[in-house]
């Protein structure tokens, strides 16, 4: 039998608010522990929460993006549940009324769009964070630093629409970036503000019934996330091909091992006894202020998209690359100003840029090569001082120093021979190195030629114009 898998993804999503959402302290990271508290965040008897507009205004942000509607009426509500790293032993979140529904995100599935349905986006906050005794005289202790507590968290739930790894994985590239061309959060998986469970089941093809599903946590990279689903549907689909059960239950993946183990049962929405926060008044929101915030959406990643085939002329293809993220976007445009041939431009950041970053898993906005460094070296080639084949050593050169490339071609004498003579020199040696293969260029083998064109390249260390060679060589292998 054939299985399919089903996946739902909740992303959570730390909000770049100065303060927290319910009190005035900071929302700083990195900071002594405990250091960014109150009696509000650390639950205090007798404190009250007051909500911060600005979270509301970044959820309605997302909401809008997302094509969800804003609900004109939301309420927060308490979960209850019992943690060391929550001091009121409750955290406050929204559950019967969100701030948006039904909305979608479009990711390019196998190259096809697919449309991937949002449940639901609400607002609620951030728990504590425990650390576990690292050094050797606070071993076996634990410590909490209340820092995060507090600080304003969109969940964002998905619909089970995902059928792959590599789909949830695209799905949450797609929401990073919005959030980022949002500038509502950094969305940085490894950082942890950008957190991410999923749903995942399995089912006999064709069946339209769910499977019974476990939730996947502790998963800090998208390439875990990945992993992690494709290992737990290979898990379950073992299970049923036994003639086994999979049990609903909550599992961690172990990164170590690279496999998920089960943590605890999964609890129902019942166990947290939600009802809603009395020290909150409902949140209404008015259609001018939603409007406000519709006009003031900067552009986002599918109209840049559109935007970049139509101005640049480039292939879809490349703008899908060259608009997931803000920041690539952005070093793509300064590039084509400062060198105004978008297709040469593009090429050679979705190829050499990109691949050297993609090694040293790094992102643009940490490359040495700045938009004006690769300008002028793409006009050094259109000079003629250097040959593309010099261009990409040349690159390479700027991507590992961070040096003006015209000093890299001076301090490696890496100039172009456009000189004539040089090149003919070089030919006669190639020539009188391999009479064979003249003789049989000259008896009509015309292939020959490429042989010859590389000969003279290695004689000039690559440094010959490509130009000049081939004019030069047909007219001295015809004699
Ligand atoms: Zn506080």
């Amino acid at each position: 039998m054939e299985y399919e898998p089903v996946i739902g993804l909740e992303v959570h999503a730390q909000l770049l608010t100065q303060s927290k959402i319910f009190c005035g302290c900071s929302t700083a990271f990195g900071l002594s522990p405990n250091s960014l508290t109150c009696p509000v965040c650390t639950g205090q008897p007798g404190s009250l929460p007051v909500l911060n507009k600005k979270a509301v205004e970044f959820a309605i942000r997302l909401g809008l993006a997302t094509s969800c509607r804003i609900a004109p009426y939301s309420l927060f509500a308490r979960k209850n549940y019992f943690y060391p790293d929550l001091p009121k032993g409750y955290q406050i979140s929204m559950y019967e009324f969100p701030l948006a529904v039904e909305g979608f995100v479009d990711i390019a599935a196998d190259g096809q769009k697919k449309r991937i349905k949002l449940i639901r986006i609400h607002l609620e906050e951030d728990a504590g964070k425990l650390k576990h005794g690292e050094t050797a005289e606070n071993a076996g202790f634990s410590y909490v630093d209340f820092n995060r507590t507090g600080v304003p968290l969109v969940e964002i739930v998905s619909g089970p629409d995902l059928r792959s790894p590599q789909e949830a994985g695209d799905y949450l590239r797609k929401l990073r970036s919005i959030l980022q061309y949002l500038e509502i959060s950094t969305a940085n998986m490894e950082e942890g503000n950008f957190r991410c469970d999923a749903n995942v089941s399995v089912r006999p093809k064709g069946q339209k019934e769910f499977g019974t599903r476990a939730e996947l946590k502790n998963m800090n990279s998208f390439r875990f996330v990945e992993k992690a689903i494709d290992y737990e549907i290979k898990r379950q689909i073992a299970l049923l091909k036994e003639g086994d059960e999979v049990v609903q239950e909550t599992r961690l993946w172990d990164v170590g091992q690279g496999i998920t183990v089960s943590m605890r049962g999964k609890e129902e929405a019942h166990d947290y006894r939600y009802f809603p926060d009395p020290d909150l008044v409902p949140i209404r929101i008015d259609d001018s202020w939603i409007e406000a915030i519709r006009k003031a959406l900067p552009e986002l990643p599918e109209a840049k998209r559109k935007r970049f085939v139509d101005a640049y002329g480039i292939p879809e293809y490349d703008a899908e690359i060259l608009t997931s993220t803000k920041a690539l976007a952005h070093y793509y445009e300064e590039s084509v100003r400062l060198f105004p041939e978008p297709k040469v431009v593009s090429n050679w950041i979705m190829g050499d840029l990109l691949r050297e970053l993609k090694r040293d898993e790094k992102e643009i906005d940490q490359c040495r090569v700045s938009p004006g460094h690769l300008a002028e070296m793409l006009g050094m080639i259109r000079e003629g001082t250097i040959s593309g084949k010099i261009a990409k050593d040349v690159f390479e050169e700027m991507y590992r120093t961070g040096e003006r490339p015209e000093k890299i071609v001076k301090d490696k004498g890496w100039v172009q021979i456009l000189d004539k003579g040089a090149i003919e020199k070089a030919i006669e040696k190639a020539m009188e190195a391999n009479p064979q293969q003249v003789e049989d260029y000259r008896k009509g083998r015309d292939k020959l030629f490429g042989f010859f064109v590389g000969e003279v390249m290695k004689e000039t260390r690559g440094k010959a114009n490509p130009k000049l060679v081939n004019e030069l060589l047909k007219e001295r292998l015809k004699k």
